[in-house]
C-alpha cells in the first residue's frame, strides 16, 4: 500500500482504515490465542507455569478487552498521524531498504528498541507519581492479576503516551516502513507475553550474567500484583541501574520457575502464591 499519498481526505481515509485494520487484526486474535492456549485449553497442562494460583473474575477480563479497544483506536490514530507527518516531510520514515542500505534495517530496529525501552521506563515511572497514577495509570493497574488482554488495557492518555515514542523517533532518525511495522508487532507480542500470567523461562534466569538483563513475564506480573517497582519493558537495564527492581524479584522468580521444573520432574506440590496488591490483600 502506498502511504505517500499526500495530505488529503482520500489519503487520510485510506491510511486510517489500514491502521485500524492492522491494529485490530493483530491484537485481538493474538491475545485471544494466548488466552485460549494458556487460560482455556492448556489450563491443566500449564498449571505449574502459572505465576499466580488465582484467576481474575470474568468481568475484569471484559474490562481489559474493552479498554484495549480504545487503545487500538488511539494507536491507529497515532499511526495515521505519523503518515500524515511523513507526507508533510516532518518524519524520516522511508520506503525501500536500498535508501540507507540493508545493514541499517537491523541497526534502526535496535536503536528503536533501545529508545522504546528508555521512553517506556521513564514515562512509566512518571505515571507512578501519585497524581498521574490516580488519574491515568490506575486503569492499567486495576488488573492485579492480568490476563493477555491487559496488554493494551490503558487509559486513553496512557495509550497516547505509550504510542507516541514511534513518532518521536521517526522525527529524528530514518526508519524504514517495514521496520516500524515489525517493531510494533514485536512490541505487541512481548506485551501480551508479559501479561500472560505464565512463566516459561528456567530457574536462575534472572541471575545469569547475560539473561539477568532480559525481562520475564514474572517481572511484569510482580509489577501488577505489588503495584510498585519493576518498571522496565524488554530489558532489565533501567531497573538495575536505578535500583527499582523489587527486592524479592530474583527469589520470587526462582520460586515460580522452580515449581514448573519440579512439576516436570514429577515433584509437583508447591502451590503458586495468591495475587496480592501493595496492601497485601488478596486480588480478585
Ligand atoms: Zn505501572
Ligand atoms: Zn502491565
Amino acid at each position: 500500500m502506498n502511504f505517500m499519498c499526500g495530505v488529503n481526505v482520500a489519503c487520510f481515509e485510506k491510511v486510517s482504515a489500514y491502521m485500524l485494520g492492522m491494529n485490530f487484526v493483530r491484537y485481538y486474535p493474538l491475545a485471544g490465542l494466548a488466552f485460549l492456549i494458556l487460560w482455556v485449553l492448556g489450563k491443566k497442562t500449564f498449571q505449574s507455569n502459572r505465576i499466580l494460583e488465582s484467576f481474575p473474575k470474568a468481568e475484569r477480563i471484559w474490562y481489559e478487552i474493552r479498554y484495549s479497544f480504545g487503545t487500538l483506536v488511539i494507536f491507529a490514530g497515532l499511526g495515521t498521524l505519523s503518515i500524515l507527518f511523513a507526507n508533510l516531510g516532518l518524519t524520516k520514515i522511508y520506503i525501500g531498504a536500498e535508501k540507507y542500505g540493508i545493514w541499517y534495517l537491523p541497526v534502526s530496529f535496535i536503536l528503536l528498541t533501545i529508545w522504546h525501552e528508555t521512553w517506556f521506563y521513564w514515562a512509566h515511572r512518571a505515571m507512578h507519581t501519585p497524581a498521574l497514577f490516580k488519574l491515568v495509570h490506575v486503569t492499567h493497574h486495576r488488573s492485579i492479576n492480568p490476563s493477555p488482554f491487559a496488554a493494551y488495557a490503558f487509559h486513553p492518555l496512557e495509550a497516547v503516551l505509550e504510542g507516541i515514542y514511534l513518532l518521536l523517533f521517526a522525527m529524528v532518525l530514518p526508519v524504514e516502513r517495514s521496520v516500524v511495522i515489525f517493531h510494533t508487532f514485536y512490541a505487541m507480542i512481548l506485551n501480551i507475553w508479559w501479561h500472560s500470567g505464565y512463566e516459561f523461562f528456567p530457574k536462575g534466569f534472572t541471575r545469569g550474567v547475560i539473561t539477568k538483563w532480559i525481562n520475564t513475564s514474572t517481572h511484569h506480573n510482580l509489577h501488577h500484583s505489588r503495584t510498585h517497582g519493576n518498571y522496565s519493558l524488554y530489558f532489565n537495564f533501567w531497573d538495575r541501574i536505578c535500583g527499582t527492581n523489587r527486592p524479592e524479584y530474583d527469589d520470587y522468580f526462582d520460586e515460580v520457575a522452580g515449581r514448573a521444573e519440579r512439576s516436570a520432574g514429577g515433584l509437583a506440590g508447591v502451590s503458586p502464591p495468591m495475587a496480592t496488591n501493595s496492601q497485601g490483600s488478596a486480588s480478585e
